[in-house]
Order: structure tokens, then sequence, then C-alpha cells
């Protein structure tokens, strides 16, 4: 495996692999950059394929981190790192407190977090060999806790700010929105929009996710393959990413995407196509961030909850710089976002990967 010459591979400082049989644990942790503070980013358990697939992911999450933190504002570089194996069955105490080991073992360069297969517990496990974790908890009143609701709050929030710049709409009276996913993020989100007036449409895999938002908040549940192509002013993706794909996006009817998941776009040139077709896009790590924005504030300490609120309502302002921005020079929000971050980082535009023949 070439690491430095994947397509992934970004000018990442660091990539090590950790190892110990006893638990069984294989993990890998990226370190993109740590020009704006440690690499904070969370830890994903997966059952990838191969160590090559691993890798990728790792490089490419990593880079997002440190896009998503620079953006935000908050004192992170980027960083991430995944365990391979099945959540469910691999995943034990003694295997997390290793992961714990491991990333003590780089005195701070990095800091985890949940993140895909990894909850909020495992962290304490964690937590009980290396202090550079964060999103453990707090007290009422304190910064920090599930990141969850925060992540909404931008998204809610992002999604007033593309209303509008796209369709001058000042508020939520009879909007209609999309919203597929309604886990931790997708479900605070739905009772935001609802107590302004909007009307929902949801859709998720697990069907008391969906009764429970249909019964709060009048939700009208509408299929799995059915939810991307509504007619609706916004389309909120929040389940997992690459919904935003060439299968999907000719049949896209929303005016406006906005919504929590990572890496929503399939592709960077996906953007390109959604421009194409007059949908104003919100890039993901930047209307995505309340989440880190509040695992910051309690990693760092000694703010309180209305702190991160107050930081949260920033991600309305830098979304509509992006959109002006985009609009002006003819560009993707995406690459907009994406040279906005690498400015920040001090890093050069990215040039598009050569293939190797
Ligand atoms: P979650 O796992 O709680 O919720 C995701 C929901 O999506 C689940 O209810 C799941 O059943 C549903 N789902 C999966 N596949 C689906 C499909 N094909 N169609 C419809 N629904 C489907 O996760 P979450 O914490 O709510 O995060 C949602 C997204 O936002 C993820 O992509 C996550 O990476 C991203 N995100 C979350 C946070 C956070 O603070 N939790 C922060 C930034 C980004």
């Amino acid at each position: 495996m070439e690491i430095f010459d994947m397509r992934e591979f970004d000018g990442h400082e660091l990539v090590v692999f950790g190892h110990d049989a006893t638990p069984g644990l294989r993990a890998i942790i990226a370190v993109h950059s740590t020009a704006r503070g440690p690499a904070a980013g969370g830890c994903r358990m997966w059952p990838y394929a191969s160590t090559a697939e691993a890798v990728a992911d790792v490089l490419r999450l990593s880079r997002g981190m440190s896009y998503k933190n620079a953006l935000a504002g908050v004192p992170f570089g980027g960083g991430k790192a995944v365990i391979i194996g099945e959540a469910h069955k691999a995943k034990t105490p003694p295997l997390l407190e290793a992961f714990g080991r491991f990333v003590d073992s780089l005195a701070g360069r990095y800091i985890t977090a949940e993140d895909v297969g990894t909850t909020i517990a495992d962290m304490a496990h964690v937590a009980r060999a290396t202090r550079y974790v964060s999103g453990l908890g707090a007290a009422p009143g304190r910064a920090g806790g599930d990141p969850g609701p925060k992540t909404a709050l931008g998204v809610y929030l992002g999604i007033k700010a593309a209303l509008r710049f796209r369709l001058g709409r000042a508020d939520l009276d009879g909007v209609t929105v999309a919203v597929q996913g309604a886990g931790g993020v997708g479900y605070h989100l739905c009772g935001q929009l609802a107590a302004e007036g909007a009307r929902l449409f949801v859709a998720d895999v697990r069907r008391a996710a969906v009764q429970r938002v249909c019964e709060q908040f009048g939700a009208r549940a509408v299929a799995v393959e059915d939810i991307l192509a509504l007619d609706v002013d916004v389309l909120a993706p929040c389940a997992l990413g690459g919904a935003l794909n060439i299968q999907s996006i000719p049949r896209l009817r929303a005016r406006i995407i906005a919504g929590a998941a990572n890496n929503q776009l399939a592709q960077g040139q996906d953007g390109a196509a959604l421009q194409a077709a007059g949908i104003l896009y919100a890039p993901d790590y930047v209307i995505n961030a309340g989440g880190i924005i509040s695992v910051s504030r309690e990693y760092h300490g000694g703010a309180t909850e209305a702190q991160v609120i107050a930081d949260i309502q920033a991600i309305p302002v830098r979304l509509t710089e992006i959109f002006e921005r985009a609009r002006r020079e003819n560009r993707t929000t995406n690459a907009v976002a994406d040279e906005m971050a690498r400015e920040r980082l001090g890093r050069p535009p990215r040039k598009p990967h050569k293939l190797v023949a």
C-alpha cells in the first residue's frame, strides 16, 4: 500500500497503526493538521473489508475534520481514528482501554471522541487510559455532553440562513422540509423546525424513529426510497454519507440541501451538478459543526452552555458568507468552503489527483 500516493493523502502529518493482540485491537490514527491546535476528531469503529479501505477512510475523515474545525473557529486541528471491527461483536471495555492507551501514546497530538460505531459511554472506557478524550458528558449548565442536539441547532440555524438567501424567506411558517434520518440529530432538528411552523416529511429505516417524530411533531412519514426526490423547499440529509450522487441528483426537486450528515456529496464534482440544477447546497462540515463546537468547549473547560450556543450562532453567518462568495465568483459552495478552510490551515488549494498509469 503506497500511502503517500493515495488519492486521500493530503500532506497528513502523521498516520500511525496501533495493535494489541489480547483485546483484538487493530486501529489507525491519522493526524491531518495541527496548525490550529491538537488534532481532534472522533473514533469510528467499522468492519472495513481491507486495511487499505480503513486507511483511505481515516485519511479522508481526518482531512474533513481539519476543514470543519478550521471553519468552526475552534482551536483544534484535524484528526480521526478508526478501529477495524464490528462494533456490536468486537467492542469490549478492554479493547476500548487499549485504544485509549494508543491515543495516549501520541501525548495529546490527537484527541478522540465518539463517532459511528462508538458512543459517549464507550469514551468513558477510553478515558481510563487517556485524558485526550472528549464528549464525555457535562454537568447541567456547563458546556458539553451529547453533541447531537448542538449539531441540530446549527443545522436549524443554517436552514434558516439558506432559506433567507435562496428564497428570501425570513420565517419557517409553511416551509416544507424533507428529513432523511430521524436519529440523534434528525429528531432534535424536527422538533425545532416544527416549533416554527415548518411542514415535515421524514424517512428512516427504523420505523420507531419515524413514528416518534410523526407523533411528537406532526411529521408525515415517507418511504426511505422516496424522501430524496420530494418536491420540498429543503432537503435535510441526516442519515449516512453519500446521499448526493450521480444517481440521486437528477431526481432531486428541493431548492435547498442543508442537513447534518457528513460527506453528503459522493464526490466533489457532485457540487457542480447541484449548482447546475439551481439547488443551494450548504456544505456539510460547515452546517454540522455545532457538535464539535460543544466538544471543543467541553475539552478546554470553563465554558457554559450559553457560550456554546453563542458560538453556534456564528454558523449561519459563515454559511451566508460562503453562499455570497459562491454566487459572486460563480463557483460551487463546497469549493468555496474547501478553499476558505485551506486558507485558514495555511495550505495551498488542493490539486486534482494525478492518476498513476
Ligand atoms: P444516528 O445514528 O443517531 O441517526 C442516523 C439515523 O439515520 C438513524 O436513525 C438511522 O436509522 C437512519 N438511517 C440510516 N440509513 C438511512 C436511510 N438510508 N434512510 C433513512 N434513514 C436512514 O446519527 P446522528 O448522530 O443523528 O447523525 C446523523 C448524521 O449526522 C451522521 O451522518 C453523522 O455522521 C452526522 N453528524 C452527526 C453529529 C452529531 O453531533 N451527532 C455531528 C456532525 C455530523
